[in-house]
């Protein structure tokens, strides 16, 4: 660690969503929060009594979608057997002066990702990666074509029980719901700005920075050199199509967020060939973060354009990306209560260390 980043104490702004910023605090002696749990390592790859399990499929509520649709299945779709939306449509009767409620209307499935019980993304073939994401892709658009009710697909996952995954067995899940959630509205709505602005998206001026290799800052008045910056250090893994960055402002102090290098608001569009290469953008980063910080118990979530009747068009301003938040340590009242996440490691240093691995 060198001098400078042994004590960095400042507060950065997200510039996609300002209201989420973090904290960064590297100083020495700056007491690092409880660690989260590592998910103790088991490769198993059959448990005769896990419902995700081939074998089990009597387990589980009925099969929506499997790949390959006959014979042996390699990725399956359920319905949640305790959804957190549904389609039961009971009045919630609390309307009342500032207690608006909407309807918990909308699917819940889970994917279960692979046969193998205890495999991590990681440890997957790219082409299973990539029928992984054509999954995704496909569900996501019935979903928004079967129900016009339906504003937000949200597909995500959780790794490890803090991370909130009660089943052992590699799965993620997908929710479709009647709103927009707030931290997408957000994202949607700041790029927006910056695109009447700027005319160029946000999050493509982002991934311009990252490649730019330097970028010397100097005094306006003075004309002498105020700041240097390797921008390029925010690079973790490239593609031909995707690259994998570190958010200058994480909120995770090993977050990563994977996005296409050419502009893309919604993640439907992709095609098959681009989802091969997310596969393998994906696998390496998973396997970076996995030497580095290995056992994380993790989240990612995949945030794309609501659908043309959701909103306003966002198509020219927004762009999809994948956000990887290991859950490393647990959050304080601090950060719970102020929004203000904090980071005792640089996000600079984070990214060197993850670049660093040899895969
Ligand atoms: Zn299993
Ligand atoms: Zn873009
Ligand atoms: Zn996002």
């Amino acid at each position: 660690m060198s001098e400078k980043d042994s004590n960095v104490r400042e507060i950065r702004i997200n510039p996609v969503s300002p209201s989420e910023s973090v904290l960064v605090a590297t100083a020495r002696g700056m007491r690092p929060r409880t660690a989260e749990k590592r998910v103790a390592e088991v490769p198993v790859d059959h448990v005769a009594k896990c419902p995700f399990c081939k074998g089990n499929e009597d387990k589980t509520p009925p099969t929506i979608m499997a790949r390959p649709s006959e014979g042996d299945w390699k990725i399956r779709i359920v319905e949640n057997l305790y959804p957190v939306l549904g389609d039961d449509r009971r009045d919630t009767g609390i309307n009342f002066g500032l207690q608006q409620a909407i309807e918990g209307y909308g699917r819940h499935e889970v994917i279960i990702d692979h046969k193998s019980h205890g495999i991590r993304m990681h440890e997957m073939d790219v082409s299973h990666l990539q029928m992984l994401f054509q999954t995704y892709r496909q569900r996501m658009q019935e979903l928004y074509a079967n129900d016009k009710r339906i504003r937000y697909v949200l597909i995500f996952k959780n790794f490890g029980e803090a991370a909130g995954a009660s089943i052992k067995h590699t799965h993620s899940q997908i929710i479709a719901m009647p709103v927009i959630p707030e931290n997408v509205y957000n994202e949607i709505h700041h790029s927006r700005n910056y695109y009447e602005k700027h005319h160029q998206c946000i999050f493509c001026t982002l991934i311009d920075e990252a490649l730019t290799f330097e970028a010397t800052i100097y005094d306006r008045e003075s004309g002498k050199i105020r700041r240097k910056i390797d921008v390029g250090q925010y690079v973790i893994e490239r593609g031909k199509k995707f690259i994998a960055i570190k958010p200058f402002a994480s909120r995770y102090e090993w977050e990563v967020h994977i996005l296409p290098l050419k502009h893309e608001s919604d993640f439907i569009s992709t095609s098959d060939e681009d989802l091969e290469d997310l596969g393998m953008v994906l696998k390496n980063t998973m396997a970076r973060l996995d030497r580095v910080i290995g056992g994380a118990q993790y989240n990612f979530f995949l945030h794309s354009q609501p659908h043309a009747d959701a909103g306003e068009d966002c198509s020219a301003s927004y762009h999809w990306h994948l956000e990887i938040c290991p859950r490393t340590s647990i959050p304080t009242g601090f950060e719970l209560g102020s929004g203000l996440f904090v980071s005792t490691i640089s996000p600079e240093d984070a990214a060197q260390r993850l670049r660093d691995v040899k895969l």
